[in-house]
């Protein structure tokens, strides 16, 4: 399996590219910024993209989806209740001081227990509300890889004082959904280093009993 991470813009969000290589198809995990460096990746790669996946609403993560789907004709893919959020990116965008996307429009709502498939390459929807309601993490079980977005960073976890966000609600996912993958399991998160369930089940202060 293929997986560049490219960190993309002002909030360098964690895109990922994830392409089979028998059969060049991909799929674009959080494409928030950088569309034409990811449209490099995907030629240089040899890739089609196949889906673009959102993590959660937020502008970091989603505000270049639309202009990936103009250029590759990919569906965006997202988790419905996040949809209330999507519709706020304006607000978002002055908040952190970026130029506001425009209107995203998701194809296809991605649910818990949802299987996304690129070539030979599957993988699993899991909704971990917290960060905000529709924050999803994609495993992929075959390659032990979990894309977390912003549920589980090295050392820490995704902020919950923004709307939508619940601390309660990402401490339950993380310790009921996250921590139940096996502890070799490679995790790249939304933001930051890549890290291993094992690590932060031992020394992620958020993790701990
Ligand atoms: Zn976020």
């Amino acid at each position: 399996m293929i997986h560049k991470i490219l960190p993309v813009g002002p909030l360098q969000c964690n895109c990922s590219i994830i392409g089979d290589e028998q059969t060049h198809e991909a799929m674009v995990i959080d494409p928030g910024d950088q569309i034409e460096d990811i449209l490099d990746i995907l030629r240089e790669e040899k890739l089609t993209l196949k889906q673009i996946v959102i993590t959660h609403a937020h502008i970091d993560h989603v505000g270049g989806a639309m202009k990936l789907k103009a250029a590759t004709g990919a569906p965006i893919l997202m988790n419905q209740s996040d949809y209330a959020l999507l519709k706020m990116l304006d607000m978002q965008a002055a908040w952190v001081g970026m130029k506001a996307p425009g209107a995203v429009h998701v194809d296809e709502a991605l649910g818990e227990g949802g299987v996304l498939r690129i070539g030979e390459i599957s993988s699993s929807v899991m909704h971990t509300p917290g960060h905000t309601e529709g924050s999803i993490c994609l495993y992929f079980p075959e390659e032990k890889k979990l894309i977390a977005g912003d549920t589980l960073f090295a050392g820490s976890i995704g902020r919950t004082d923004l709307p939508g966000g619940s601390f309660d609600k990402i401490i339950r996912s993380l310790h009921t959904r996250v921590l139940a993958l096996p502890d070799d399991t490679q995790v790249t998160p939304g933001h930051g280093p890549q890290t291993t369930i094992g690590d932060e089940r031992e020394t992620n202060p958020f993790l701990q009993k």
